[in-house]
């Protein structure tokens, strides 16, 4: 079972709360979620958000660090934010109950 770290009030997810104008942001590199305007408790309450956060993990994971920045920023610029396909997959996760149990949230 992969460990996932989680940290708050991280500048990095300031910056995207920012960027998405959205009073807070949650920012994954590798295993760990970099929480902004959003407590560790208040975001493990929200299953869809943790779920989409934890496939974006799964993606780090298949892809590795680099890879994934690289293909995360590509696909921001070619189809949008919204469309891009590795945010389309978190979004879809957001409703896959199973993934939570792959990880375990140090
Ligand atoms: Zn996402």
């Amino acid at each position: 079972m992969l460990s996932v770290k989680i940290k708050e009030r991280a500048w990095i997810a300031c910056i995207a709360a920012r960027k998405l104008k959205a009073g807070n942001a949650a920012i994954v590199i590798g295993n760990t979620i970099y929480l902004y305007g959003v407590t560790r408790a208040g975001f493990l309450s929200n299953p869809a958000w943790l779920r989409h956060e934890l496939k974006h993990v799964e993606q780090y994971r298949r892809l590795s660090i680099p890879v994934f920045i690289i293909v995360y920023l590509y696909q921001c610029l070619r189809f949008g934010y919204t469309n891009a396909p590795l945010e389309l997959a978190a979004r879809q996760a957001e409703a896959d109950e199973g993934i939570t149990g792959n990880y375990r949230i140090a």
